[in-house]
């Protein structure tokens, strides 16, 4: 007999785990699944989360608010969701592995998105976001870079503007190209005019370290050093189960703008990064929010009064 659920949540990260609480002080049968690789499980120190004036770590974070969602009897099952379809009855999810179907009425989708990373072997790219010199977020720590020696990587639009926006908080910036440099005459003057520095040679050799970021050029033999590095490389949206649902993309790959409020498909809402460029903890944290009011609405409106 499959599991057979009011409210299912793919997703154990900041968007995930506060639909859930709200779910499960709504007092509905709500379970979240996640398969474990919530981004905020990966941040060292993050202080711009309202509340945390001394800072939080990302897992210290996410385990409390686990707890909370728990706490107030929302259920935690770890599996990858492999295929999501709509049926007479409302959704069924498979899960990896055993093949097992859950069954729910409605559907929160808080399923994240995957960073494009340098060529870093995995284990030397946690080291060097564990020692603070890898960095994905300028909007989240840019005010802990203030007048320090800044590289960002990935010379197109993007790494011009993620560039000039680290500029409020120190002039020594340099763009470097991770393969070519895509830099238009329009942004090389916007940079030059803002004294950022734009290398053209490509990225031959990664070495982060303890004591900064170096960056072998390709054809120079002393590398160039950086206390951080952002790479600015782009992100890929999970949307692998909202595109098998019908869910068209925006063009910058998330779900579309208003889908915690509510999406095509009765019944289905999504929140967090997977439905928003801006890629923050508050921002998951409000959406998950919406979209399990939303769904509890949604809910409430097939029921009869007093259910
Ligand atoms: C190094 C780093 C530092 C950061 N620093 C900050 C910061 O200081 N401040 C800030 O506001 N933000 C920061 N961020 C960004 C922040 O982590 C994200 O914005 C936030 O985690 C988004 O929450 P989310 O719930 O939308 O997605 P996530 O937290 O990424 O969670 C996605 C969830 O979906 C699950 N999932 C996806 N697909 C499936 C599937 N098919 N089956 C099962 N489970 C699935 C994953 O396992 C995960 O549980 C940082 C990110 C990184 C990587």
């Amino acid at each position: 007999m499959a599991e057979q659920w009011e409210c299912v949540i793919v997703g154990a990260g900041p968007a995930g785990l506060s639909a859930a609480l709200y779910m499960a002080r709504f007092r509905r049968r709500v379970l979240v699944v996640h398969d474990g690789r919530s981004r905020a499980l990966r941040i060292p120190v993050t202080r711009n989360v309202p509340g945390f004036p001394d800072g939080v770590e990302g897992p210290g974070l996410v385990d409390r608010m686990r707890r909370h969602a728990v706490e107030y009897g929302a259920g935690m099952r770890e599996a990858e969701v492999v295929q999501a379809r709509r049926g007479d009855e409302g959704f069924v999810l498979t899960l990896a592995d055993t093949r097992e179907q859950l069954h729910a009425a409605s559907l929160i989708l808080a399923t994240g998105l995957y960073l494009q990373q340098p060529p870093l072997e995995e284990g030397v790219h946690e080291a060097a976001l564990r020692a603070g010199v890898l960095r994905y977020c300028p909007i989240c720590d840019g005010h802990e870079q203030i007048d320090r020696c800044i590289g960002v990587i990935g010379a197109d639009g993007h790494g011009a503007r993620e560039a000039l926006f680290l500029r409020r908080f120190s002039a020594d910036i340099t763009l470097v190209p991770l393969h070519n440099s895509e830099v238009t005459a329009k942004d090389r003057t916007r940079l030059q005019q803002a004294g950022i520095r734009v290398v053209d040679r490509p990225v031959a050799h990664h070495a982060p370290g303890e004591d900064g970021y170096r960056v072998q050029l390709d054809g120079d033999d002393q590398p160039l050093r950086f206390d951080v590095v952002y790479p600015a490389l782009g992100v890929r949206q999970r949307t692998e189960l909202a595109v098998m649902l019908g869910l068209e993309l925006g063009g910058d790959g998330t779900t579309a703008a208003d889908s915690p409020l509510g999406t095509p498909v009765p019944g289905l809402y999504c929140a967090g990064d997977i439905a928003e460029g801006l890629d923050q903890i508050s921002v998951a944290m409000g959406h998950g929010a919406l979209a399990a009011t939303r769904a509890h609405n949604w809910l409430r409106s097939r029921e009869a009064p007093g259910e």
